[in-house]
């Protein structure tokens, strides 16, 4: 299945009819996943909501029903596929292997019917239960079948689930960049928690090369941009502040300044005084990453660059080559949205290509004086 085109649809935070950021909003009895100011907006909002309640309600009970007839049919089912003795979870049994069992299928086609309804409901809570939806259906199905995979990184960041996105990806490579091209590598434990967001990928491995995934590694930028620019944020607030502003105000400005929750649930991070180490690590790290799409696809960083204007999108079922300029558009396509609203990010990609573009030029001119450019290639006999 090829990833989607587009970028994931809006969606609202605060009452769903006015935007209202109140604390007590009123959730739709029926969904619980709308929120309203007041019982009139809801009232006014019937029309429009009643539609995608109803269906996603009935998704829910059709969703429900398959869960319950799997976890009968697993616990009846103790043949040589299903080992262990009773588990209380059925489920856990299977672990993530439910493409091995046909039965599962109603089972996965309901929940994902369920994840979309969700997703059409249009606010953030639902997006939150579509999230959640997907990460499980690819927890139970390794080989995932619906390709979800392709629809969760900037879901994830644009729902600021920052944190779960790194663990996702983090995962994603493991399981399938470094798998064989035949598919993922199903015996991969499922994602780890709270892996830290500042190391080193190994994404020099020819085994990315050799998926070429400029969808996930323009995704996994798109983390370390935004750690990036807030630390480098919270760092211009330091430095600025000697001697000039009162200590308890710049204190006190510290938790308003990062976009990334991880940074902002991190006391001692978000209260630090020298991020330099850190910064100079993330600018590393971003120029390696825009390195390395450059090479998968040598379109994009001018697609991206050239902005929403000129990229005009393939149809949904254009067939492109990887490394096409086609290819390049619909990434961007997907990634536009995170980056463009992300304030700072599209003058770094700037600054860094600056940095690349003056390196590469300083490489040539090495190799053309016949001075060695990097460690010795070993030739394969
Ligand atoms: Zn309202
Ligand atoms: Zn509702």
């Amino acid at each position: 299945m090829p990833p989607p085109s587009g970028p994931p649809p809006p969606f609202t935070e605060g009452c769903h009819r006015c935007g209202k950021p109140t604390d007590s909003l009123l959730p739709c009895p029926d969904c619980k996943l709308v929120l309203y100011c007041t019982a009139h907006h809801r009232t006014l909002d019937a029309r429009k909501h009643l539609p995608l309640c109803f269906a996603y309600t009935s998704a829910y009970g059709t969703y429900i029903a398959e869960r319950d007839k799997l976890r009968s049919f697993l616990a009846a089912s103790r043949t040589g596929m299903i080992r262990g003795d009773s588990p209380r979870d059925p489920f856990a049994v299977l672990a993530r292997a439910f493409h091995t069992v046909p039965e599962t299928k109603p089972y996965l086609c309901a929940r994902r019917d369920l994840a979309h309804a969700a997703r059409d409901l249009g606010s953030r809570a639902g997006r939150d239960e579509q999230c959640t939806h997907y990460l499980e259906i690819l927890r139970h199905d390794a080989p995932d079948a619906f390709g979800v995979r392709f629809h969760l990184p900037y879901l994830l960041l644009s729902l600021g689930r920052d944190q779960e996105f790194y663990d996702y990806a983090r995962w994603w490579y493991l399981a399938y960049a470094y798998a064989a091209t035949g598919g993922p590598n199903v015996e991969m434990p499922w994602m780890e928690k709270d892996g830290d967001v500042f190391e080193e990928m190994h994404i020099n491995s020819p085994a990315v090369e050799l998926w070429e995934d400029v969808d996930m590694l323009v995704s996994f930028m798109g983390l370390k941009m935004k750690l990036f620019l807030d630390l480098k944020a919270l760092q211009g607030v330091t430095d600025a502040a000697v001697d000039r502003v009162p200590r308890g105000m710049v204190e006190a400005m510290r938790p308003h300044i990062p976009k990334s929750a991880i940074i902002l649930g991190d006391k001692k991070m978000l209260h630090c005084e020298d991020h330099s180490g850190r910064i100079k690590v993330l600018r590393w790290q971003l120029r390696d990453l825009y390195r390395q799409i450059d090479e998968l696809n040598e379109h994009f960083w001018t697609v991206f660059l050239e902005g929403r204007e000129s990229a005009v999108r393939p149809s949904a079922q254009a067939r492109y080559g990887l490394g096409s300029r086609e290819e390049a558009v619909d990434v961007f396509g997907r990634c536009r949205g995170y980056f463009y609203a992300l304030p700072g990010a599209v003058d770094a990609v700037k600054e860094i290509k600056k940095d690349v573009d003056e390196e590469s030029a300083i490489s040539d001119d090495e190799s053309e004086r016949g001075e060695p450019v990097g460690p010795p290639v070993k030739v394969e006999p």
